[in-house]
């Protein structure tokens, strides 16, 4: 493993700094597809994920306890992503990333929930920490509520 270097994806650019990483993602691409891309590109267990930068199209979820689904919303306007923060992990064997996001409007109000999608309108300014090791959600059935289980 390579301390310092240079890596490109199809839609994003990072440098790797140790097991940390800064990442470009592409004005126009989509941000978790790109984030997904490089996860799976550099084979990260597990790790922390946060940015800031632009989007002009976000989808975003809100967890309805009712329906133990997400009612999901897209917003098609330019807003900052103010705030971008979450983690990777992995739902047994699928690679999840758990994002959270505050979305700054024209009048500086803002959206925020958990992100679906969104699309890079503007720059997108990511750092990961990153580390090799998995770690794995498991569902509980009782609650519905996918949780870190670390006897996996
Ligand atoms: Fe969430």
């Amino acid at each position: 493993m390579e301390d310092l270097k240079v890596i490109q994806g199809k839609t994003w650019q990072a440098k790797k700094m140790g097991s940390d990483y800064v990442l470009n993602v592409d004005f126009g691409a989509q941000l978790i597809e790109s984030l997904e891309d490089f996860v799976r590109s550099e084979d990260i267990g597990s790790g922390e994920i946060s940015g800031i930068g632009a989007t002009n199209e976000a989808t975003l979820g809100f967890y309805n306890f009712e329906t133990q689904e997400y009612d999901t919303k897209t917003f098609q306007e330019q807003m900052e992503i103010a705030s971008a923060i979450g983690n990777i992990a992995y739902k047994d064997d699928e690679l999840y990333i758990h994002l959270h996001i505050t979305l700054g409007r024209e009048d500086f109000g803002s959206y925020a929930g958990h992100l679906l999608e969104a699309t890079i309108h503007g720059v997108a300014e990511f750092y990961v920490r990153s580390n090799p090791f998995k770690v794995i959600k498991s569902k509980n059935e009782e609650n519905n509520m996918w949780v870190y289980d670390f006897d996996r």
